[in-house]
């Protein structure tokens, strides 16, 4: 069994569904396909959930147009003859998001007390939306599969994958998650000589109670990492509109050099400083089976781009730039001058934890400690909460640079002319915070 990952990006037209079958068919082992929402589709959603939630009932439906309008355009140009049947598929999925929006208002009406507010959870709302993205493009593509005369068979993750409740940033239940999985995979009707395909939903789960459930954001890979995991996969494949895993973001950088191999410890670096490559959850499954993870480039398939994996050849001879954008940095001081450095970790981590913010980086003086963290919209809370107990400053709209495998000469020439407030280095790693969006580009 092998898997495959195709991002939002990949399937987001109808020529990119097209090279997505293209490369599935080359492959004749059996084959998990994961897919994430097509396009921006997420972000659609999105925004539906928070003119639903902020109780703007027109704004939301408009919103919910605009992934109507764009999924129908997608069929019309990967069926030019006629698509009704897709597009009633679509149609059946968009009335289960209607209901759920109106289901939702009228429990907004009727309990206006504070306790049901609360109860009227956010996260809870937003993965039983969200995850529609999937839910129609997984849909999509085995339809297509089907006309294309290829034998597939369609995952429902919300009942194969278990998670926990932490809605929006579910943690999934390996054991349950394999057993349901198993069951499912001996009940597959396997043909002898060539291998089944199957098409699964990237970033969405379920609760026993039957919830739907997100893993974060962008987190397919993790989906694919996890289900490689539990089936014992050979190996995980994510196809990406980049050649391989390169030296630095070729949206930011003009020279990037591709970085053929990988160990599991460079990735969870190269990912948790904001390499977008990867999902930062991704690697652990993977290394726990050692099972390798191929980046290759969609657009050329026949290319072998990056491999990750326990042991390389070769370890990597070129510095590495890491841009994390919107960050803040907030830096914590006693109110009393009464500094115990490890109590005040203590709490600001307890804070940080219960808040659900990432931790980018992490500095302490004398009497300051500073964290940058990823903006979300749990800031505002934890920063009150901070605000208890510490005088608390905090700078927005900053980048994290993190350059790996540096020389002052490679420092030199990206800092220059640019307002940093923070620096950090060690070793071979240097960080910096930066005022702004910096791109690099010259
Ligand atoms: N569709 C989800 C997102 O955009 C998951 C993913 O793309 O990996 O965040
Ligand atoms: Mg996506």
């Amino acid at each position: 069994m092998k898997v495959y990952k195709f991002g939002g990006a990949s399937v987001r037209n109808a020529e990119g569904i097209r090279n997505m079958m293209e490369i599935v068919q080359h492959e004749n082992d059996d084959l998990i396909v994961v897919v994430s929402a097509m396009g921006k589709t997420t972000n659609a959603l999105e925004n539906v959930v928070n003119a639903a939630f902020a109780g703007n009932q027109q704004e939301a439906f408009e919103a919910l147009d605009v992934v109507r309008q764009y999924h129908y355009e997608l069929l019309q140009t990967l069926y030019p003859t006629g698509y009704v049947f897709q597009q009633a598929k679509v149609e059946l999925y968009l009335k289960d998001i209607t209901e759920l929006l109106h289901d939702f208002w009228n429990r907004q009406h009727a309990y206006e007390s504070a306790e049901h507010q609360l109860s009227m959870n956010y996260d809870a709302f937003y993965d039983s939306i969200v995850s529609f993205g999937e839910l129609i493009s997984t849909h999509l593509i085995f339809l297509a599969f089907v006309k294309a005369g290829v034998p597939c068979e369609l995952m429902h993750m919300p009942t194969l994958l278990r998670t926990d409740n932490t809605f929006r940033e579910a943690k999934v239940d390996m054991d349950e998650s394999k057993k349901l999985l198993c069951d499912f995979l001996d009940k597959g009707q396997r043909t002898k000589d060539k291998g089944t395909l199957y098409i699964a939903q990237g970033f969405i789960g379920g609760t026993a109670q039957g919830e739907r459930t997100t893993l974060g954001r962008e987190g397919s890979d993790y989906t694919a990492a996890v289900l490689a995991n539990l089936v014992d996969a050979e190996s995980v494949t994510i196809w990406k509109d980049v050649p391989g895993i390169l030296n630095a973001d070729p949206r930011l950088f003009e020279k990037t050099t591709l970085i053929p191999e990988l160990t599991y410890y460079d990735a969870v670096e190269l990912a948790y400083s904001g390499a977008q490559i990867i999902h930062p959850k991704t690697i652990r499954p993977l290394e726990n089976k050692h099972i390798p993870l191929y980046v290759r480039p969609f657009a050329a398939y026949h290319e072998a781009g990056s491999v990750i994996k326990d042991t390389t050849a070769k370890p990597i001879d070129v510095p590495v730039y890491i841009w994390r954008k919107n960050q803040i940095l907030i830096t914590v001081r006693p109110k009393d001058f009464g500094f115990v450095l490890e109590e005040s970790l203590h709490n600001l981590f307890e804070t940080i934890q219960e808040h659900r913010l990432k931790v980018s980086l992490i500095q302490s003086s004398a009497v300051t400690i500073s964290v940058c963290v990823d903006n979300s919209r749990y800031l505002q809370p934890a920063i009150e909460e901070l605000q208890q107990s510490y005088a608390v400053t905090f700078n927005e709209n900053l980048s994290l640079l993190t350059i790996r495998g540096t020389t002052p000469a490679v420092i030199q020439e990206v800092t220059e002319g640019k307002n940093i407030l923070l620096s950090q280095t060690t070793r071979r790693t240097a960080r910096f915070v930066i005022a702004g969006e910096v791109r690099s580009k010259k």
